[in-house]
């Protein structure tokens, strides 16, 4: 990497995971207990998920994918029932639905909050449709209003992908409380972690027994294996370090909010990101539209800045249906309708570093960079 040399200062990566004294402090403690595999730390970090998602059912697992894959299993969808979900996604969210041989039908999202579009939703509903899956994308929560709405009106199962959206709310509400299941992921880069790590929530006593069960061969009792499971335990170490993260949740969140605001108030020449009503959006990204306006588009500015020491994301350049992945001729899955603003989306946005441990002269910075147009 070479900076050009009339603009000072180190890179600014576009994530920086905290990984600090007390989460190596809290490894080291759970090593001695000899105890690293799942146990009581386990159980204590699904207790305190649950205090903050109104006492619903948590059961944490080895990833957010595995939270997905789990949610799908046990929520009982099967090979060739549709789940209607967004395309401009991580492709993990369809993965969970195709892994199972069930079909990811896509639709478009809404041009502000870069979340699915209710409207579409209604319009791809078929006889095979089971299950609405929304992505609180970049922290902004998806339209749960509407969504349950139809997901009611249609007997429809929603599985909440929160990976990126842990802490949001809507109207009060928190995030990953609204559907039949929800699934977080603490990966290092999203708002909190556990090294790996993922959670499922649910309202519903059943569905957690048989996430439990999936995440372990199908036992609940050693040898009394009930169903086809596999090993998706998190261990204690990773609880351990999740804990300790999730202490700092609010902070955090905090910190980011206020990055955000810096930039709202400063940037200039790029759409900067709409917050729709009632919703308490946690900035897991910071994503500024850069239209074909902007001299070389968003690809040009991303290039400008990485020459002035600033790291940025593209989530996510391609949307899941044109991955090759679902180009195969062995994976079904369909585009129910127009993509416009999916496909201009992956054009056009890119995500500035937010995390809470920016500096305010990496904060300039970034805002001197991104108005140097
Ligand atoms: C990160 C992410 C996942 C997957 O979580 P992992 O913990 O990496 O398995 C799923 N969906 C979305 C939208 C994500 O951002």
């Amino acid at each position: 990497m070479t900076l050009a040399s009339n603009f000072s200062g180190a890179f600014v990566p576009p994530a920086r995971p905290v990984t600090g004294e007390d989460e190596i402090e809290a490894v080291v403690r759970v090593m001695r207990t000899g105890q690293v595999a799942a146990g009581p730390e386990v159980e204590a970090f699904e207790n305190e998920f649950s205090q903050l998602l109104d006492g619903l059912h948590c059961v944490a697992v080895n990833s957010g994918t595995s939270a997905l894959h789990l949610s799908v299993l046990a929520l009982g969808v099967k090979p060739g029932d549709e789940v209607i979900m967004p395309s401009f996604s991580f492709a993990a969210t369809a993965n969970s639905v195709a892994i199972v041989g069930a079909v990811p039908v896509f639709v478009d999202i809404e041009r502000d909050s870069f979340n699915i579009d209710p409207a579409a939703i209604e319009a791809a509903i078929t006889a095979k449709t089971v299950a609405i899956m929304p992505v609180h994308l970049y922290g902004h929560p998806a339209a749960m209003g509407p969504i349950m709405e139809i997901a009611r009106k249609h007997g429809l199962k929603v599985i909440e992908d929160s990976a990126q959206a842990v802490g949001a709310s809507l109207n009060g509400k928190a995030i990953s409380t609204f559907g039949d299941a929800a699934c977080i992921s603490l990966y290092p880069t999203k708002n909190i972690h556990s090294i790996e790590g993922g959670i499922v929530v649910t309202p519903d006593a059943e569905v957690a027994r048989q996430v439990r069960l999936l995440r372990n061969q199908g036992m609940e009792e050693r040898y009394k294996n009930e169903v086809i499971g596999l090993n998706n335990r998190l261990s204690s170490v990773h609880a351990a370090v999740g804990r300790v993260q999730l202490a700092k949740l609010a902070g955090w969140t905090k910190q980011r909010q206020e990055n955000a605001r810096y930039f709202d108030a400063h940037l200039r020449g790029v759409g900067v990101p709409p917050v729709a009503e009632g919703a308490e959006h946690v900035y897991h990204q910071y994503t500024i539209r850069v239209t074909e306006e902007v001299e070389g588009g968003r690809d040009g500015l991303a290039d400008r800045l990485k020459e002035r020491g600033i790291g940025t994301g593209m989530y996510y350049p391609i949307p899941i249906h044109r991955l090759p992945s679902f180009q195969r001729p062995d994976i079904a899955s369909r585009v129910a309708g127009e993509l416009p603003e999916t496909e201009k989306a992956a054009r056009e946005a890119l995500s500035l570093p937010v995390m809470p441990t920016l500096a305010q002269d990496e904060l300039e910075r970034i805002v001197a960079g991104v108005n140097a147009l």
